[in-house]
């Protein structure tokens, strides 16, 4: 059986032939180690293997790791839809919130990172597929966005970052990944004191990691392909 060390070996080799084929540094893309549902254990044999840095997702399972410094060793990034009432649980805590989605959450992050007297590292999330479900900035709303947050004087805005819809077949998201690489650019080009800070692309998961790091992403986000399936809820079982 395949070892924890080998996936993430694995991962790492994908993701560099992948920036390789597409002319650019592998050195230029971290792997984030997405470690939801994940166990203390998991997390620390994760961080041996050489994973530095872990994304979660929800911010209770986040304070329990904490609380164990299940992360010892790595940076934390908070990848999960964040709701304006715990934005007090991860701001100063976590070195990167890829997920604000909305004005609104900019705000709070922005009031409660002057109360601590921090400026919080944020990507914005894109909502890039249009999915009426989903949360975050439309490609048309992005830019707008992008020039008002930064200039809140406790964000530093580092990028952008999507989640594209579940597409089953291969090569399904590469138009996604390309319109999400061309308003990366346009943001970086437009805000233009912030050129080298903003150096962020977070988009990729398990499933098309590979396409996201040939049409530029420098954050992949990474689940299943390190950890195996997570375990589903249960499913209340039929009596004999
Ligand atoms: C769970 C999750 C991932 C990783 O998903 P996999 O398909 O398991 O790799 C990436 N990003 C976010 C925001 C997630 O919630």
């Amino acid at each position: 059986m395949e070892t924890l060390e080998q996936r993430v070996a694995q991962a790492r080799e994908n993701i560099r032939a992948a920036a390789l084929e597409a002319g650019r540094d592998p050195a230029e893309v971290t792997l984030v180690a997405a470690t939801k549902t994940q166990t203390d254990e998991t997390i620390r044999a994760a961080i041996r293997a050489g994973i530095t840095v872990c994304g979660e997702n929800r911010v209770q399972e986040m304070n329990a790791h904490l609380a164990e410094n299940a992360y010892e060793g790595a940076k934390l990034h908070f990848i999960g839809r964040l709701q304006t009432n715990k934005v007090k649980y991860v701001v100063g805590k976590v070195s990167l919130i890829h997920s604000v989605d909305s004005l609104h959450l900019a705000e709070a992050i922005e009031r409660q990172a002057d109360k601590l007297g921090v400026v919080q590292d944020i990507l914005l999330e894109v909502n890039v597929g249009g999915e009426e479900a989903k949360g975050g900035f439309s490609p048309a709303e992005t830019q707008t966005a992008a020039e008002t947050i930064s200039q809140f004087p406790h964000l530093r805005l580092r990028g952008l970052m999507a989640i594209p819809p579940i597409c089953v077949a291969a090569g399904g998201n590469r138009e996604f990944f390309v319109k999400m690489a061309q308003l990366y650019v346009d943001i970086r080009t437009k805000i233009n004191d912030n050129v080298s800070v903003i150096n962020c692309l977070s988009m990729g998961m398990s499933r098309d990691y590979e396409d996201a790091v040939r049409a530029g992403a420098t954050m992949v986000r990474l689940g299943t392909t390190l950890f195996g399936p997570r375990a589903q809820k249960a499913v209340p079982s039929h009596k004999n």
